[in-house]
This record gives structure tokens, sequence and C-alpha cells, in this order.
């Protein structure tokens, strides 16, 4: 073990703050990673404040952070994908059997036995998994990623969350030419899947409570924007839209987005507010309509998603920050106040 610089929260109520955390030695498969960038999730916000207590109830310290671009710096021996100066990637996921139903399908995110890049256990050191708010860390190669090379880094570390978050769902869905998208909540997740529906080709529209939002929303890809809280505005949308893919952080009206969905259309959620929100069953049967949720993606699914933004030029809009400004950034994400992601610049770090 040797001890990385990190940020972490000590409680639910602390502000984050510097610490040092074990990282394990490199094993045969392991990568270890000099992390560059880090973006700032919404997850991270609810877990370093435990409002996801009765579902994954946060373990402290907590260092928070699954969007991880850096550089290689040792790799074991029985490495073969990566060498040291190599770019290199790691979002949610750490660890899985890779030999469950699940990790057979290559959605190792729904292993059983699997690790979360923070606040799960850690099969390597018996402890807890430690996230990318930190200067290095040590990942068993099948689960870092390849980074294309004409991305710019600050904004490619959003993809391994929002990025991925956001594309599975809409190839899942088979989001395309012809067909009315919408997306809601104009935030990390909610631009990257503005820029996802309209690279896919889809008539792409935006449902946002921020009016202040709506020029950027159109500058990223939208067709249409639509205010969510003015009610003239959805009922004229009633009953259009093949697929809506909600990325709201907080409890909302779902029923008033289910009535928007057209016969047999499909409404996934992707944000995770923790309390319930009250669905009338009744605005589902008119319309054989479905909501579906989902979560992240694969490893092979994140290299492909990867490599589609390669192809298409395509980062998330940043705002880089230094480490020492999280808890700023923190408060102004809960006032969904980011154009569009804080990425941390984890060279701040070095004088810690
Ligand atoms: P974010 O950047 O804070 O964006 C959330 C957006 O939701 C805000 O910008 C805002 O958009 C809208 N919003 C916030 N409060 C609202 C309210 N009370 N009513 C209606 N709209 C509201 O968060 P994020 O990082 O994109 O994450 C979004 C959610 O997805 C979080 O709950 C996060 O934990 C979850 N998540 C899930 C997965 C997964 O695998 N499913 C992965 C990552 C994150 P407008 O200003 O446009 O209204
Ligand atoms: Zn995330």
């Amino acid at each position: 073990m040797y001890q990385a610089k990190a940020y972490g929260a000590a409680s639910e109520s602390s502000a984050l703050a510097g610490m040092k955390i074990p990282r394990r030695e490199v094993g045969p498969k392991d990568v270890q990673i000099e992390i560059l960038f880090c973006g700032v999730c919404h997850s991270d916000l609810h877990q370093a404040r435990n409002e996801w207590k009765n579902t994954m109830p946060t373990v402290y310290p907590c260092v928070p952070g699954h969007e991880i671009v850096g550089r290689v710096t040792k790799v074991g021996g029985e490495v073969t994908k990566f060498q040291a100066g190599d770019l290199a990637a790691v979002g949610c996921l750490v660890d899985a059997d890779l030999s469950c139903p699940a990790c057979q399908k290559d959605m190792e995110q729904f292993c059983p036995n699997g690790s979360f890049t923070y606040n799960s256990p850690d099969p390597h050191t018996g402890a807890r998994t430690y996230g990318g708010y930190s200067d290095s860390i040590v990942v068993t190669e099948h689960f870092v990623l390849r980074v294309p090379s004409n991305l710019d880094l600050a904004g490619t570390a959003p993809l391994l969350c929002a990025g991925i978050t956001t594309y599975s769902p809409m190839h899942h869905w088979n989001v395309g030419p012809g067909m009315k998208v919408g997306v809601v909540g104009l935030g990390g997740l909610g631009h990257m899947g503005v820029k996802f529906a309209h690279a896919l080709g889809a008539h792409t529209v935006v449902l946002t409570t921020s009016p202040s939002k709506k020029e950027d929303a159109l500058r990223l890809g939208a067709d249409e924007v639509i205010i969510s809280k003015d009610a003239n505005e959805m009922q004229k949308h009633a009953f259009s839209f093949d697929f809506i893919l909600d990325a709201v952080s907080a409890p909302h009206d779902i029923n008033a987005l289910v009535q928007l969905l057209k016969i047999d259309g499909t409404m996934t959620l992707v944000g995770a507010p923790e309390e319930p929100m009250p669905l009338a069953g009744i605005g589902l049967l008119f319309g054989r309509k479905s909501i579906a949720g989902s979560l992240i993606g694969g490893i092979k699914e994140t290299q492909e998603m990867l490599d589609f933004c390669g192809k298409h030029n395509i980062t998330s809009d940043v705002e880089v920050i230094p480490m020492q400004k999280i808890n700023e950034a923190y408060a102004r994400l809960a006032k969904s106040d980011v154009k569009y992601r804080f990425s941390i610049d984890m060279a701040s770090l070095q004088n810690e």
C-alpha cells in the first residue's frame, strides 16, 4: 500500500477537505494512473451528503469521483493493453466477478459482486474504494478505458459517467433519425444527452425548469426547448415523444412528462433522487406507455461511447476548477448552476 493525496468528506455534514488515502501496490493485472482531471457528478454530491442513505448509505471518509482521466504511470506484468505514458480513463466501475450472467453480457454495472469506484467494498484492500478526487488510482486493466487522442482531456473526464449514462439508454432504445426525443434537466447528464440525441439524428427537445438555459440548449444541439413549468407549452407537445430521458436530480412531477409520450413511447429515468415520485398509473394506460430506468453502462459499451465521441468530436462543456474549489462547486451544483460539468484539474493537488 502507498498513500495518495485526496479530497473527501469525513461525515455527511462536513465540507470536503484534503486527506491521505491508501492505494494498493500495482499487482500483475493492475494499471496505476496519475489522475489529470476528474469530473464532478451530482452522484458525488448525493453520496458525500449521504442523500442515498436508504439504498446506498455512505461509509466515511468518502472520497468521491468517478469521471477519471489520466496518464498511466505503471502497469503489472500481465497487462497487455496499456503501458506507462498512455492516456487512460476510469469510470464508475472498478471491479466485478466477470463470470455472472450480467458480466457475461458485458453489463458489469449489474454484477452482484461488483465494486463502484468509491463507497464500495474494496476486495483488494479489504477496506473501501476511494474515488478520483485524488492524485492517483490503481485499477484492474479490465476496467481501464482508452481515450481517443483528439479529445480535450478536461472535457473527456465527464464522458466516463455523464457520457455513458446518457449514451447507453439512447443506444438501448434505438434513438435515431425520425424520432422525437426529450431530454429533461439540462445539467451534466442532460447536456450530454442533448449532444448524443443530436449526433444520433433524432429531433431533440430539451425540457428545462431554467429559462436562462434556452440559448445554451439550442447551441448544444436541441431543435426545440420547452420550459417544463409552463403547462400551456407542455400541453402543445402531448402524445408526441417517442423517447424521453429524465436526468433530474431532485423529485419532480413525472406524470406531466408521461403525458408527453406517444403510443408505446418510453421514458427512462437516469436521475436518482432517493425520494419516491408518485406515478399516476392511468397516465401509462392511455397509450400503452413505459417507464424504465438505466444505470451507467458496461465497460465494452463505455469504450464504444468514447470511440463514438472521438469520431464525432464530442466532449462535455466544462468549467475547470482546482480541487480547493470543490465545496463552492457542490453549492452551485445543488442550485442547478453549472455550465455544464465541473472538471477538477488535479495539478492543483500538488501543493497540498
Ligand atoms: P446536475 O448537473 O445537477 O443536473 C440536474 C438537472 O436537473 C439540473 O441542472 C436541473 O436542470 C434539473 N433539476 C434540478 N432540480 C430540479 C427540480 N427540483 N425539478 C426539476 N428539475 C430539476 O446533475 P447530474 O450530474 O446531471 O445528475 C443528474 C442525476 O442523475 C443525479 O440524481 C445523479 O445522481 C444521477 N445519475 C445517475 C446515473 C445513472 O447511472 N443512472 C449516473 C450519473 C448520475 P434544469 O435547470 O434544466 O431544469
Ligand atoms: Zn456519475
